[in-house]
């Protein structure tokens, strides 16, 4: 309809994707749990950012997705809050490996997804580890031993753990490749392709860039099913 029409042109949504849901253009039409929606307003949020509104439907269809956004439009949770969901849908056991992955590239920026799937995945009883590079490995393995739902980690550090045959990722069924651009640029190519093998192909595969060069789109060629593709802005 042309409300759609007109909020997509309005914070310049542009798609491409069969079908694709109208975006929810406020929480209360998102559908969450209530508690969930309280921790987000508590958190000060009056409305999902263009690409939380756009992404979040097509997430609960458990399609693929490329999402093209600039820094500071709120990706986190844009899979985040699909990725409780998707927890709740599948009642996996956490002590027969995590269900849910999502790969980043640097320590900090793996911490503060972690920080983020922690505060708002309370009311969801979501359980989360981090794992990075440049820490001892000793603690982290204790974290993941405990049996956890979602694991951040960088790729570096992740694939030493499978090589160890440290970690099994034989149930997740929701892949996020969050800042693949910059996972690219810092070379962790061939130890995300490493560890996508390990990754069941029946699942839900997630990505978020601010670039869209040719080797990013190589990779979501490699390993996303059918994506519906969301750009944010003028990003390329
Ligand atoms: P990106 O990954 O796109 O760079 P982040 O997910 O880190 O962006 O979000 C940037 C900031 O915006 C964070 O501080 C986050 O808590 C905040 N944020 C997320 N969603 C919303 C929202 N709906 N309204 C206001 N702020 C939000
Ligand atoms: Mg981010």
């Amino acid at each position: 309809g042309l409300s759609v029409e007109s909020y997509r042109r309005q914070h310049e949504i542009t798609i491409s994707g069969d079908n694709v849901p109208p975006p929810l253009t406020s929480f209360e039409a998102t559908g969450f749990p209530s508690e969930l929606l309280r921790e987000v307003k508590q958190a000060g949020f009056s409305a999902p950012t263009p690409i939380q509104a756009q992404s979040w439907p097509i997430a609960l269809q458990k399609r693929d997705i490329v999402a093209i956004a600039k820094t500071g439009s709120g990706k986190t949770l844009g899979y985040l809050i699909p990725s409780f969901i998707h927890l709740k849908r599948t009642h996996n056991n956490p002590q027969m490996g995590p269900t849910v992955l999502v790969l980043s590239p640097t320590r900090e920026l793996a911490t503060q997804i972690h920080d983020e799937a922690v505060k708002f995945g309370k009311s969801s009883k979501v359980s989360c580890t981090c794992l990075y590079g440049g820490a001892p490995k000793g603690p982290q393995l204790k974290e993941l031993y405990k049996g956890v739902d979602i694991v951040v980690a960088t790729p570096g550090r992740l694939n030493d753990f499978l090589e160890m045959k440290k970690v099994n990722l034989h149930q997740i069924s929701y892949l996020v490749l969050d800042e693949a651009d910059r996972m690219l640029d810092m070379g962790f190519e061939p130890q995300i392709r490493k560890i996508v093998k390990e990754v069941p192909t029946r699942r839900q595969t997630l990505m978020y860039t601010a670039t869209w060069p040719k080797e990013v789109r190589k990779i979501a060629a490699d390993l996303l099913v059918n994506p519906v593709q969301v750009n944010i802005g003028n990003v390329d």
